[in-house]
């Protein structure tokens, strides 16, 4: 059994008297300066002067820097803007405030791990990556409890790297919920291959393609949503509950046979084969070159896949039945 890490295993005092500087304020750099602030920690903001997230920062009481001045100021400096512009914003606007000494920290291992960032020596490298949305990472904490999380530490030049990590995840509420500790290299390269094949991509794949299928058989559109995407909720909430054998348990013995029997060819050894292939495009780096050349030319691919994307029946039927559903318009705005 894997070991966790909880209350006792961080101590907030390894951050007295040093200055914390969370770099953006989003999803989780939000969540995370909140629940640090209120943890008693010394934050301050760095964002970029007149964007979105300077109102909300202000807003929330903080006093926003820029991004520079907030890494100059920062001992300990929270990498928390998104993937694709951490390694411009990093050159330009956070690597000349770093001092020997300091801690860098992120919440995904991408940059560090694929050398898109490397860190001057001197530095400690460390991640805090919470196992769930920015939101959650507030809600949890303001309840009480926290979001549960992986740490690691990438280069430990003090000799504190992990108890710093610790101290972060401590103020964040992660170690009350349990922190696991892993390397920048398994995180980001399990991160991208459960995204890609299972939590966005093949999820979204197989009911795109069960969606389109079964209404050119003439079925009701309305009818598939529902059998294909809508109650893949409550399915899901078996399984994180308690695990697969959970979900069969829950189900009827016609739902259990039908997918254990079936479940198996319509995900087979040719699935196997593909995963093979996509996990070694993300071990040799070559998914990482080819997003972030897709970056570099502003997105164009992704934009074309969006716009395709919500143009596409299952979406417009999810729409208007989600306006018919009391039920459905909560599950929105939740997702919002
Ligand atoms: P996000 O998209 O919410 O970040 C937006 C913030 O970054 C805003 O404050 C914005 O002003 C700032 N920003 C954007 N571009 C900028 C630029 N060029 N210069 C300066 N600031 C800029 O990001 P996020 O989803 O919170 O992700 C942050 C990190 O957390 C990532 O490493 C991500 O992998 C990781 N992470 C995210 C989640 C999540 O819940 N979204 C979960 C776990 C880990
Ligand atoms: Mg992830």
């Amino acid at each position: 059994m894997v070991k966790a890490y909880y209350e006792k295993d961080g101590d907030l005092s390894t951050l007295d008297g040093r200055q914390v500087s969370v770099i953006g304020y989003g999803i989780q750099g939000r969540a995370q300066a909140l629940n640090l602030r209120d943890s008693g920690v010394n934050v301050e903001v760095g964002l970029r002067k007149g964007g979105a997230s300077w109102k909300k920062a202000e807003e929330d009481g903080f006093k926003p820097l820029t991004v520079s001045e907030a890494a100059e100021l920062g001992d300990v400096v929270m990498v928390l803007i998104p993937d694709e512009v951490q390694a411009v914003v990093y050159a330009s606007e956070i690597a000349p405030g770093l001092k020997k000494g300091n801690t860098l920290e992120f919440a995904h291992g991408f940059n560090v791990h694929f050398s898109k960032i490397v860190p001057p020596d001197g530095v400690d490298v460390v991640m805090v990556a919470p196992k769930g949305p920015g939101q959650m990472v507030r809600r949890t904490y303001l309840e009480g409890f926290g979001t549960p999380s992986l740490a690691a530490v990438e280069k430990d030049h003090s000799g504190k790297a992990w108890e710093t990590a610790m101290a972060l995840a401590k103020g964040i509420g992660a170690t009350r919920a349990g922190v696991i500790k892993t390397t920048f290299r398994e995180e980001t390269e399990t991160d991208n291959f459960g995204e890609q094949v299972v939590l966005c991509g093949g999820v979204s794949e197989l009911i795109r393609k069960s969606f389109n299928y079964l209404t050119s058989e003439g079925y009701q559109p309305e009818i598939v949503y529902f059998e294909v995407l809508h109650e893949l909720k409550l399915i899901v909430d078996l399984i994180q509950a308690g695990g697969l054998e959970n979900m069969w348990n829950n189900v009827s013995n016609t739902a259990e046979y039908g997918g254990r029997t079936r479940g198996p060819v319509v995900v087979d050894s040719g699935t196997e084969e593909k995963m093979k292939k996509i996990l070694a495009d993300i071990r040799s780096g070559a998914f990482a070159e080819e997003w972030m050349s897709e970056v570099a030319k502003g997105v164009p691919n992704l934009d074309g896949m969006r716009k395709k994307g919500s143009d596409e029946t299952i979406e417009k039927v999810g729409k208007e039945l989600r306006s018919m559903f009391v039920k459905g318009e909560e599950a929105t705005s939740a997702a919002r």
